[in-house]
């Protein structure tokens, strides 16, 4: 493909690329091809000799709840390992809070205005998720060392009506943040007014380093419980990326009787998770060092994509005022800072050359990002050839909003 050097040209390679989502691309699925290919030979019957062809074993088949225990550094018995999404088990537990209520604690439905603050820019889906219950969202600035922690302690200190926050500790989606032990300790010591106040602990790219620096976050369980809040931090993970897409395991962790509650209102849900599928994950991945290999793998596809990127956006942007980028070190997304008021146009340029980017201000809590400057680059799907053109197309598109208003 030929490298575009003006939005003109880029316009007429009549591009159709799709680069809204961070998906894996078919070579990373390619890399679990065994899961498929071996699924008729993992048998059915789990390492204790339970049939997993039944039901049963609501909190997940042992080995899978030992797995999650290994890779999120808890014990088994803190760990849920239920179905596909661990999404789905962030929704859950804001939906039991607020019908039934935090263990010890009211329904949060019946306590008035419930709010959630969202360090931004962050994760599209977890504001859908507070948009559809009546959480009232908080915005609240981040660095690339988290959030804003005296704005988050002003906020906390008071209010009774703030629950919760949204935490994406390490290699943020989509500010690639790495969030600093001071601001972790903090959000575990924090002075809240609510007693039932939680920390939504997305730890979806635990695993998914970009360099060979493996960076790690402390354990904020253990920081809670020692902070005097032993159930402050509900941990979500899951395998999404690391074999299948919305097919692997997800994982809660958190304090004991934080997963009584879980496994309560649970059984009312379902009667148990697919164990045929997590039987099948523990014996393709075995233990965190399996899971370790793999991810060396998915890095050696991702980290030419991330580079493309970021060269392109040097290449192109650097002369440009007020236009800044991160270079992530793991996690999926890249975020673009362009002059207030021009992400929009950015992003409408873009498609009527072809390429869809995620809308502009889908970062922000309701969609609304007042300064319009942030673009969410999400480089993984496409082939590496089409992230160079992409890449160069975006930093066109901005180039050409930026020259519509000079003229
Ligand atoms: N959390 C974050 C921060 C994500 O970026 C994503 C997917 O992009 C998810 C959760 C979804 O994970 P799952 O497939 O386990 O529902």
């Amino acid at each position: 493909m030929t490298m575009p050097t003006t939005y003109d040209e880029f316009e007429q390679l009549a591009m159709r690329l799709d680069m809204s989502r961070g998906k894996p691309s078919p070579e990373q699925l390619e890399l679990s091809r065994a899961l498929l290919d071996e699924a008729g030979t993992a048998g059915f019957l789990s390492r204790d000799g339970i049939d997993c062809r039944n039901y049963g074993h609501l909190l997940g088949l042992p080995e899978a709840r030992e797995l999650g225990a290994q890779l999120l550094d808890v014990d088994a018995a803190q760990v849920v390992a239920a179905g596909n999404s661990s999404l789905e088990l962030m929704h859950d537990a804001l939906a039991f809070a607020m019908l039934y209520g935090m263990p010890g604690d009211a329904p949060w439905s019946r306590q008035g205005e419930v709010a959630f603050l969202c360090p931004v820019p962050g994760y599209d889906r977890h504001f859908a998720i507070c948009e559809a219950l009546g959480i009232r969202m908080i915005a609240v600035p981040t660095t690339q060392d988290g959030p804003d922690m005296d704005v988050v302690d002003a906020h906390v200190k008071n209010d009774a009506s703030i629950k919760g926050i949204w935490c994406m500790p390490l290699y943020s989606n989509p500010s690639g943040a790495i969030w600093s032990n001071e601001t972790i300790e903090r959000l575990a010591a924090l002075p809240a007014a609510a007693p039932d106040f939680r920390l939504f602990w997305d730890d979806a790219y635990r695993f998914h380093h970009l360099t060979d620096t493996l960076h790690k976050t402390p354990n904020i369980i253990e920081l809670c419980e020692r902070a005097g809040h032993p159930d402050r931090a509900l941990v979500f993970a899951s395998l999404s990326k690391v074999t299948v897409a919305g097919g692997g395991i997800a994982f809660l962790a958190s304090s004991v009787r934080n997963v009584d509650w879980w496994q309560r209102h649970m059984g009312v849900r379902t009667i148990g998770p697919d164990k045929l599928n997590q039987l099948r994950h523990v014996r393709f991945l075995r233990d965190r060092e399996g899971l370790e290999r793999l991810m060396a793998k998915h890095r050696a596809l991702l980290r030419p994509k991330f580079d493309a990127v970021v060269a392109a956006f040097e290449a192109l942007l650097a002369d440009l005022p007020d236009v800044s980028w991160n270079r992530p070190e793991g996690g999926y997304f890249i975020s673009l800072y362009v002059p207030k008021g021009y992400a929009k146009r950015t992003v409408a340029l873009a498609a009527e050359a072809g390429l869809v980017l995620t809308p502009a201000g889908a970062a922000y809590p309701y969609g609304r990002d007042d300064e319009d400057a942030h673009l969410r680059i999400a480089p993984t799907f496409p082939s590496l050839d089409e992230v160079k053109v992409a890449a160069r197309g975006i930093a066109l598109a901005l180039r050409r909003a930026l020259e519509e208003t000079a003229r």
